[in-house]
């Protein structure tokens, strides 16, 4: 049965249970609601990149900070076009679009309109991420035919005005209670390692859980920590202690998508194998997240042959290396069975 009343101190006795049973329990929560040897492959596009007014301590796109992450304008609507088209011949069914942005002005909304229905008339999910959204606004993008929409609400209630000071967690939660009103799939989960507390990571989780009904995608990330950003000098969390947010994420929401997202490249492919193991059943394919460094697609696609995966193409907007098109564009070509669920061992094409 799915909760939606857990207390912190319920959710930390899960995440400090021994290791060993931790892990077995997520494992088994995990096979009884996903095939455990499927994994989702998606892909981020910035369409509007840097100058944020947000002051979100972790971010490279904060114009509060000076980084080496360089400002572009909105991309136009041929380059979205080119690209999203790129994504459906590489094997995509959604398409995610990410903006900079601490909300869209109302005088967005036209092109951000424009843009989802040209997403959605090639037969593409639409899915973006824009910062906060009044509930007009939200039902403009429904209507359009958005899918999904991802809205992080970082870290836990009590630790969040330490990472942000530009808006409230409460702003986050009516954002996605908007979204939940307007029928817009939610994708919302945080970053670890940002100096957080054990009980403010279970808190964190606590959030996410309460909701009802629970988000459809938890993206789980690694703090990334960048040069020029206030939390680029913050001790580096135990992965050990990042497994265990996973493994307890699976545990209470059973049939959410939990995403392995940024932080990759700072975990060994044995730390990757326990968090897909712990109930992890997505990662994001391509070199880049937004702005941040991602693990070579050389490195996750051996991985995926080495534990012998099962992929499902979801949200790939990007192929940034020939190798990965030539792939993608394979299973697009032989091998896609239906619009929303595409399925294929991607050893056999490795082998090839
Ligand atoms: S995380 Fe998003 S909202 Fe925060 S500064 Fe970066 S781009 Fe802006």
């Amino acid at each position: 049965m799915l909760r939606h009343d857990w207390t912190t101190d319920e959710i930390l006795e899960i995440m400090q249970m021994p290791f060993m049973d931790l892990i077995y329990k997520a494992q088994t929560i995990h096979r009884a609601n996903f095939n455990a040897n499927e994994l989702h492959l998606s892909s981020l596009l910035s369409i509007k990149t840097g100058s944020c007014p947000e002051d979100c301590k972790y971010c490279p796109q904060s114009a509060h900070y000076q980084t080496n992450q360089p400002s572009e304008k909105l991309l136009d609507k041929n380059t979205i076009l080119e690209k999203a088209k790129l994504a459906k011949d590489a094997g995509a069914t959604t398409f995610c679009m990410g903006a900079a942005w601490r909300n869209p002005k109302d005088s967005d909304m036209p092109f951000l309109v424009d843009v989802i229905k040209m997403v959605k008339a090639l037969g593409l999910n639409a899915c973006m991420t824009l910062g906060m959204l009044t509930e007009s606004q939200a039902k403009m993008l429904k209507e359009a035919g958005l899918d999904y929409y991802n809205h992080n609400i970082d870290t836990s209630e009590e630790f969040y005005d330490h990472i942000i000071s530009t808006r409230t967690f409460n702003d986050r939660l009516e954002t996605l209670k908007v979204l939940r009103k307007c029928g817009i799939k939610i994708c919302t989960g945080g970053i670890m390692g940002m100096g957080e507390t054990v009980r403010d990571r279970a808190s964190f989780l606590k959030t996410l859980a309460n909701l009802d009904p629970h988000p459809e995608s938890v993206p789980i990330n690694l703090l990334v920590k960048i040069p020029g950003t206030p939390l680029a000098e913050v001790n580096d969390l135990d992965i050990l202690e990042f497994i265990r947010v996973i493994a307890t994420a699976r545990i209470i929401m059973p049939k959410s998508y939990i995403r392995l997202s940024a932080g990759r490249t700072k975990i060994s492919r044995e730390a990757q194998t326990l968090a897909i193991m712990a109930g992890s059943n997505s990662i994001f394919l391509g070199c880049k997240l937004l702005t941040t460094q991602n693990v070579d697609n050389n490195d996750d696609l051996k991985l995926i042959k080495d534990l012998g995966l099962i992929t499902t193409i979801k949200d790939n907007a990007k192929t940034p290396m020939q190798e990965q098109n030539e792939i993608l564009g394979k299973i697009h070509d032989n091998k896609a069975s239906s619009n929303d669920h595409k399925c294929i061992k991607l050893n056999d094409l490795l082998k090839e």
